[in-house]
């Protein structure tokens, strides 16, 4: 997978053509200015490989979402967005897909670790239009940037119960 910041790649790859407007674009470009003010509040913050924000994720099968994430490495908190054209998941995807929460690593020794803990969740849904799935994009990093503001970056780890893999570790 190769990793291509906003504003270097072409929204083609995720939208037709010709729904690609200014506004669009400068709709995305605000979004990824959130996940850059993220990072900047999060100590130690980067947003995306490039630090730039948006990226397309691009599949050597041509296959392509936008995906944004800002993180901290310690104390440990990841806050990612991901809009998924129609047919990312599977030929019965028909709408882009948007999706955003906000979690920790699972710190379960050894074997026991199984990725991410997602500690808050923005509401999925499928949108018909580039237009809404871009106007949810929006909605979803004001709400990551709104929670990284409200919580302080240590308390993410402190909330994680870790039920489930504690004991196992
Ligand atoms: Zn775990």
């Amino acid at each position: 997978m190769e990793t291509i910041p906003l504003a270097e790649g072409d929204p083609a790859w995720v939208f037709p053509e010709e729904s690609v407007t200014p506004a669009l674009m400068a709709s995305l470009a605000a979004s990824s200015e959130r996940l850059v003010e993220i990072a900047g509040l999060l100590p130690g913050g980067r947003a995306g490989w490039s630090g730039s924000g948006l990226e397309y994720n691009v599949f050597p099968s041509g296959k392509c979402s936008l995906y944004g994430w800002a993180e901290s490495p310690d104390p440990d908190a990841t806050f990612v967005v991901e809009m998924a054209p129609p047919g990312y998941w599977g030929t019965d995807s028909v709408g882009w897909e948007v999706t955003a929460d906000i979690s920790v690593r699972c710190d379960a020794r050894y074997d026991a670790a199984c990725g991410m803990h997602v500690m808050e969740e923005f509401t999925a849904n499928v949108y018909a239009t580039p237009e809404e799935a871009v106007a949810a994009v929006d909605r979803a990093t004001s709400w990551l940037l709104d929670r990284c503001r409200a919580v302080p970056p240590e308390d993410w780890r402190a909330r994680d119960p870790l039920e489930p893999c504690r004991g196992q570790g």
